[in-house]
């Protein structure tokens, strides 16, 4: 056993999460690379898009209708003269000035003429004869988005440090970005651990399980927008693990599954602490994941990277091996961690609720994140627990889109219930 003072006490989920969202904040996203616009979406903004003209670039209608000036329609029903027709994409004649009496005929998207300070909708009108009889009035301003509202030219559209949702990206295309500045991917390497697990390629003894867990973190890092590095599986022998240990820790992150229970030959921890490993926690009161640990280790003085931005350390997470223990807790855990290499403030975790379809009963003292299934429509989300054989069973959590959130004091959760639900 390696010589640690006194553990001090397991912190509760949200103490564990607090020590993991301080660590994040202090971390340094990785290099900034240019893509296509398409190719950064998902991806972390690493530079402010900022508009190259104002928006909207001219006063814009945002109906189909009459320009007209509002005053001209105190008293209804209002006739007045038709005296041009502006259509999005061309603008109005320049000697167009609406005068006293006159309106012209708009489409959405159009420029308002000079003149006019509101759009009537054709709804409320009627044209012959080159006039037009409006029946509704309106108020300075209504309809018609003056130039610059949404934003002025040279202002900030987009800050560092967002990630590029469909919304961000139809900003930046707005701007005439072709191209964004965006974070380096950060690079995940993954080691599974267990004598028992094999690679996909091996035909499983009678005894022997899958490496499964290399496999989930892999996709729920992609889906992170990290990049995975998938290690071979270490045996549960120190010279092998410490070997593996040490090429994890070249990465910008190492998630280690297995070997952290208080099993005989989980070594994780004990190898770790030999290569100078630092410990934030070493479990939490959560089922599934309760033998999670949190850790960094120094990096040593690269020659080659004298940057003064180099990360002197390298973060790594052991995780536990039930494969459910392992998707749960990257979740839960790594997830802060993996946005803050990305180059962006760590996300909240946010919990919604949803009506608790059947009765719930656990043993009280541990946070329970429990595979189950949301349906329902509209805002009657409906929710229950999958059936399974406890945390090592991944066919029932392939059956699953969510976990129900099990406070540590609740030994029962009664039917209807509004229960949190974390969304997987
Ligand atoms: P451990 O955390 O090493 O005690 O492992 C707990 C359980 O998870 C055991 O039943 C392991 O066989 C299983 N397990 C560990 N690692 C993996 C893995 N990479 N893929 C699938 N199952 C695993
Ligand atoms: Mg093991």
């Amino acid at each position: 056993m390696s010589s640690r003072a006194i553990p001090p006490p397991i912190p509760t989920f949200e103490q564990a999460r607090h020590v993991v969202e301080q660590h994040a904040a202090g971390m340094h996203a990785s290099e900034k690379q240019f893509v296509e616009l398409l190719e950064a979406a998902t991806r972390v903004l690493a530079e402010p898009v900022v508009a190259d003209r104002n928006f909207p670039p001219f006063a814009r209608a945002t109906r189909d209708g009459y320009a007209v000036r509002a005053a001209d329609l105190a008293r209804l029903p209002a006739s007045l003269k038709v005296v041009g027709e502006i259509k999005a994409g061309t603008a109005a004649s320049p000697s167009l000035h609406l005068q006293l009496g006159q309106a012209a005929a708009i489409m959405t998207g159009a420029p308002a003429p000079p003149g006019a300070d509101a759009v009537v909708m054709v709804e409320y009108t009627s044209e012959t004869g080159g006039m037009v009889e409006i029946a509704k009035g309106v108020s300075p301003g209504e309809n018609i988005v003056p130039a610059g509202a949404e934003a002025q030219r040279g202002s900030r559209l987009l800050a560092a440090g967002i990630r590029l949702d469909h919304a961000a990206i139809a900003v930046a295309a707005s701007a005439g970005k072709t191209h964004l500045q965006v974070y380096a991917k950060p690079r995940v390497a993954v080691l599974a651990t267990g004598d028992e697990i094999v690679e996909l390629e091996v035909l499983p003894g009678p005894t022997q399980i899958r490496n499964s867990n290399s496999y989930s973190l892999a996709a729920q890092i992609q889906a992170a927008s990290g990049e995975p590095v998938l290690l071979p599986v270490a045996a549960d022998e120190p010279n092998h693990l410490r070997e593996l240990i040490s090429e994890g820790l070249e990465a910008d992150l190492l998630l280690l599954t297995g070997g952290v229970s208080m099993g005989k030959h989980d070594l994780v921890e004990q190898v770790l602490a030999e290569l100078g490993a630092e410990f934030f926690f070493t479990g939490a009161l959560i089922r599934p994941g309760r033998p999670i640990v949190f850790g960094r280790v120094a990096r040593a003085a690269e020659s080659g990277r004298a940057s003064i931005a180099a990360p002197k350390h390298t973060y790594f997470f052991g995780l536990p091996g039930n494969p459910v223990s392992t998707m749960v807790t990257f979740e839960l855990f790594v997830r802060p961690v993996l946005d803050a290499l990305c180059g962006m403030t760590p996300r909240k975790l946010v919990f919604l609720y949803a009506k608790l379809k059947t009765e719930i009963r656990t043993k009280t003292g541990l946070k329970r994140f429990l595979p189950a299934v949301l349906s329902g429509e509209f805002e009657q989300a409906e929710v229950e627990l999958v059936p399974w054989q406890g945390s090592g069973d991944i066919v029932a959590t392939a059956r699953a889109n969510c976990y129900i959130v099990v406070p540590a004091d609740r030994e029962r959760l009664p039917a209807g219930e509004w229960v949190a639900v974390l969304k997987g």
